[in-house]
């Protein structure tokens, strides 16, 4: 049976069904996902000017049976939706700091940084602050090693209750980076009253250096901001040595990008550390 509508929509659309039942299928194997323990983290190594590692970017992937490794631009939109992603960004947050606290038993390793991307939707949990700290304080790492990533709109939603979290965890010593900056609507005025470490350029910005005058511009001005609130600044999506050469001739401190290397299973990440300079 076809149900049409005046204007020849069909209803019972094949591709529509399918894409609903894709959808459907998702949800519940992200369901089964946590449960079963599908989800690992790769690390994508971060870099100073001098090539020394500084740390990682923690950004999640999922070995779904039948599908392969899935990335999360497939499943975090999903996940947010259905309110999946409280529990696994707890799970994130859990298993990045573990790493953390294996790091942090090497002398050599111990000052290793760790960035975790939060959602908008779990940190607008009203115990996320001290799930954060019992996670910290379960695992024993150093607070200020784990570094965890906001976007603005995320901050955007709800100013003052940002703040607040923010600074009961900053208390405690955890830092804090401003994901894809230069995307949201940033406005100065709030800008300076978060407690941030660090502004992060997102890849978008990056990706044009050198080729489209107007990048070069917006990227000098998020570093000179950055300077003017004393904050660090890290680009992300770093490709091309000319990005990189223009990033640091801006003042641009800390990178991360294919460049140097993409996100790593954990075995090839601590290979890399082994053959790098850690600051
Ligand atoms: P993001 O936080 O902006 O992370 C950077 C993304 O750029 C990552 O994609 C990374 O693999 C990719 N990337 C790194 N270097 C380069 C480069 O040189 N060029 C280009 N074109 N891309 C590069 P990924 O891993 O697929 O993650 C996508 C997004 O998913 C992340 O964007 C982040 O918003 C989200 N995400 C990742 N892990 C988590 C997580 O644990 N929790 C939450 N809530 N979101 C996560
Ligand atoms: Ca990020
Ligand atoms: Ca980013
Ligand atoms: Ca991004």
């Amino acid at each position: 049976i076809k149900a049409r509508n005046g204007h020849g929509l069909c209803f019972f659309d094949p591709e529509m069904q399918q894409k609903i039942q894709q959808r459907v299928d998702l949800e519940a194997d992200l369901r089964v996902a946590l449960a079963e323990q599908q989800f690992c983290l790769y690390y994508q190594p971060q870099y100073t000017l001098q090539g020394e590692v500084l740390g990682a970017e923690a950004l999640l992937r999922w070995q779904r049976p039948e599908h392969g490794l899935v990335s999360p631009g497939e499943f975090i939109a999903v996940a947010e939706a259905c309110e999946i992603i409280v529990p696994l960004g707890q799970w994130v947050i859990r298993a990045a700091c573990e790493q953390l606290a294996l790091w942090q038993r090497d002398p050599r390793l111990q000052q290793l940084q760790l960035a975790v991307n939060v959602s908008a939707r779990q940190f607008r949990q009203a115990d996320f602050v001290p799930q954060v700290m019992d996670v910290v304080q379960a695992t024993g790492v150093q607070p200020h090693l784990l570094k965890l990533e906001l976007t603005e709109s995320l901050v955007i939603e709800d100013v003052q209750g940002a703040i607040a979290k923010m600074q009961l965890l900053r208390a405690q010593g955890v830092h804090f980076s401003m994901d894809d900056f230069g995307t949201g609507h940033s406005s100065l005025t709030y800008l300076t009253q978060l407690p941030l470490q660090q502004l992060k350029i997102d890849q978008s910005f990056v990706r044009h250096l050198g080729t489209q005058h107007t990048d070069g511009v917006i990227v000098q001005t998020i570093i000179g901001m950055a300077r003017n609130l004393g904050l660090d600044v890290i680009a992300e999506g770093v490709e091309t040595p000319v990005q990189k050469d223009l990033l640091a001739a801006y003042g641009c401190e800390f990178f991360q990008g294919y460049l140097f290397s993409p996100p790593l299973p954990i075995a090839a990440f601590d290979a890399l550390l082994k053959a790098s300079v850690v600051r």
